[in-house]
């Protein structure tokens, strides 16, 4: 579906996100422009309520603009059938949230083959796969290991390895850190940092930790549904070419 090899991997224009109705009208988005390429890893920061989440969440498809136009690719994502949008996120993206949302007396590989169970993907690809992700997250050997047996920078861990198992290009990543003590956050985003540039894949990440976002070259910041700052253009993008 590639149109324009240069032109940005996802791309919103003018888009508005308005919840409720009268009164209670809440703007979420205000008319976001946002170009993101393939290879960048950008962090998306700013108060509370700010529109962060919103953005996310039209971004991986869970929902979608009350004005304006998402683009993947130069395809306009309006015109996607509801059956093409859902293989699009399946495929395409992972997300990570704050919380790790594993099942607690359940394995590291079963847990991150969860994914491929849904996929259709046969038992045995499926322990293969998820065994590598284990591994690309620093996890071999602990294939077995219960979530209730991890640590909290663990159980993150085996979370991205479950992003990541259907190897998306897109990772979407809501507070990944903000449930882990700031030597765990660093070790989580040196991890996401290394997606980035070792395996190419675009990562955009909400934080409110400054510390974190210092990780991204690129940084965007929300205000009351808008975006008011933007580093883009400032430094290189990293992993483009990875
Ligand atoms: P952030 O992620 O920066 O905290 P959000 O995108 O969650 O911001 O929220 C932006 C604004 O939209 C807030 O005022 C929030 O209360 C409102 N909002 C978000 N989701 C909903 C919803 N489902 N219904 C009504 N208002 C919402």
């Amino acid at each position: 579906m590639l149109q324009h090899p240069d032109g940005p991997l996802l791309s919103l224009r003018g888009v508005a996100k308005v919840y409720g109705e009268g009164e209670a009208r809440v703007h979420a988005l205000d008319g976001i422009d946002l170009d993101i390429h393939a290879g960048e890893l950008v962090a998306i920061t700013g108060p509370s309520g700010s529109g962060k989440s919103t953005a996310m969440s039209i971004l991986g498809l869970l929902d979608v603009p009350t004005e304006g136009a998402y683009t993947i690719e130069g395809v306009p994502v309006h015109e996607l059938s509801s059956d093409v949008l859902a293989v699009l996120r399946n495929t395409r993206f992972g997300f990570v949230f704050q919380q790790f949302n594993l099942l607690a007396r359940t394995s590291a590989l079963e847990n991150v083959a969860m994914p491929l169970v849904y996929a259709g993907v046969g038992a045995r690809e499926r322990a293969r796969r998820a065994t590598e992700a284990l591994a690309a997250v620093g996890l071999a050997g602990r294939e077995d290991a219960r979530s209730n047996q991890l640590s909290g920078g663990q159980q993150q861990r085996v979370a991205i390895a479950r992003s990541i198992v259907n190897r998306p290009e897109i990772l979407l990543a809501d507070e990944p850190t903000g449930n882990l003590d700031s030597k765990m956050g660093a070790e989580i985003m040196k991890l996401i940092q290394r997606l980035n540039v070792d395996q190419g894949i675009t990562v955009l990440m909400v934080t409110h930790d400054a510390a974190c976002a210092a990780y991204a070259p690129r940084q965007i910041d929300f205000r009351d549904g808008r975006i008011v700052g933007d580093t883009a253009g400032k430094s290189p993008v990293a992993g483009a070419t990875a």
